[in-house]
């Protein structure tokens, strides 16, 4: 996510109508329902990606997720952090002690959980503390996790499919790239 300021609901097309060459979802409300109707196709697109070649699929993600990155707005949307815990490294965590005026040891047992598995601490709240009327008021600051949020751009797309179906009815960047994926392998014909 990219976003210095959040501007009221709903995402738009940073292009004109007009001059839009792909057509994509950006309801936030449709998104959500077709993340509930297309679960299950959604976990059959997993199971054939797993089936085809990593870096087949990486090249072929990355070349829609420029098309739509391009097309979407994350300034009017900010869904994300309604709806996410970023993970935070200790350097984070003491970057956003200092900003809160605590200690590290307030800031870790009052704003953050823990996976015990992986040992690492995720902002608890949701929607997320640092976000006021849409704006995240620490955008300089913020932790690695939210800028490369939801983390197309990097390879393994296919070690990271379990994500992108959580991610698919939250954020229209995913939710496009993913439905435009599956045009592409002509998905919907082998189902
Ligand atoms: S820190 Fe900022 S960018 Fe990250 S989730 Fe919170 S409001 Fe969003
Ligand atoms: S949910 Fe997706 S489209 Fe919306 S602000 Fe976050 S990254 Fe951008």
């Amino acid at each position: 996510m990219n976003r210095q300021r959040f501007i009221p609901a709903g995402v738009v097309s940073k292009r004109k109508r007009t001059t839009t060459k792909m057509k994509l979802e950006l309801d936030l409300n449709i998104i959500k329902q077709k993340s509930i109707s297309k679960e299950k196709e959604n976990f059959k697109f997993r199971a054939f990606l797993k089936q085809c070649d990593d870096k087949k699929v990486d090249k072929i993600v990355h070349a829609i997720y420029k098309r739509v990155v391009k097309e979407i707005d994350c300034t009017q949307c900010g869904n994300c952090c309604k709806h996410m815990n970023p993970s935070l490294t200790m350097k984070e965590i003491r970057v956003l002690s200092k900003i809160d005026n605590t200690t590290t040891k307030d800031f870790k047992e009052n704003h953050t959980e823990i996976d015990s598995f992986e040992n690492t601490h995720f902002l608890k709240q949701k929607p997320c503390k640092y976000l006021n009327d849409k704006i995240c008021t620490i955008y300089e600051f913020r932790p690695n996790d939210c800028k490369s949020f939801p983390h197309i751009h990097k390879s393994s797309f296919n070690s990271r499919t379990l994500s992108m179906i959580e991610y698919y009815g939250i954020c229209p960047i995913v939710f496009n790239v993913m439905e435009q994926l599956k045009s592409e392998f002509r998905f919907r014909s082998l189902i």
